[in-house]
């Protein structure tokens, strides 16, 4: 079994439930189970193009997949969500990347890990840190990263703990 952490966002329709499906589908398939949920935060837009806040939270997962596999099952579990990829960096009901797979680094075409991106982003940092503040990114703890970001702009949403299994 690998544990790996997954980011989760969306910022058209109704994210929460978006997110908290994609949750409950990932914990459905009898390869993956759900093994920590991090609060939701509302996050300022990232990035080029101009669209409506997201919402934004991390999840930890035990998994018997490899991880080009989960990677496929998260992909599959945005297409079933609706997932439009049209627009790079655009709005999206569902987005759910790979952050972490038991600390493997790895480049190909399809996957690449740890996610490139996410030292940088502290909509991603923000709700890791509630489940794994200590993990190491890079050789850097997630606390250790979020001292150098701004976080300004990013609220906690006041839902229950286990917001995704009833959302
Ligand atoms: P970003 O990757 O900057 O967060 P994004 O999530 O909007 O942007 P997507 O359109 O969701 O980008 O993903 C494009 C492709 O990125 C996916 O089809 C997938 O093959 C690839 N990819 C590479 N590494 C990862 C990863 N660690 N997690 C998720 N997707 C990845
Ligand atoms: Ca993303
Ligand atoms: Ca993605």
């Amino acid at each position: 079994m690998t544990t790996a952490y997954l980011g989760l966002g969306g910022n058209i329709g109704d994210p929460v439930h978006a997110m908290a499906e994609a949750l409950r589908a990932l914990d459905a398939d009898p390869a993956t189970r759900v093994a920590a949920v991090s609060p939701v935060y509302r996050t300022p837009p990232w990035g080029p193009v101009e669209q409506p806040p997201f919402l934004n939270a991390c999840a930890c997962v035990e998994t018997s997949l490899e991880a080009e596999e989960l990677l496929a099952l998260c992909l599959s579990v945005e297409a079933s969500l609706h997932r439009d990829r049209s627009v790079r960096w655009g709005p999206r009901t569902v987005d759910l990347d790979l952050l972490d797979f038991g600390g493997r680094s790895l480049a190909s075409d399809r996957l690449t890990l740890p996610h490139p991106r996410m030292a940088d982003r502290a909509f991603v940092l923000v709700p890791l840190a509630d489940i794994a503040p200590q993990l190491s990114v890079e050789g850097v703890s997630v606390i250790e990263h979020l001292r150098s970001l701004d976080t300004s702009g990013i609220e906690r949403r006041d839902l229950a703990a286990d917001w995704w299994r009833t959302a």
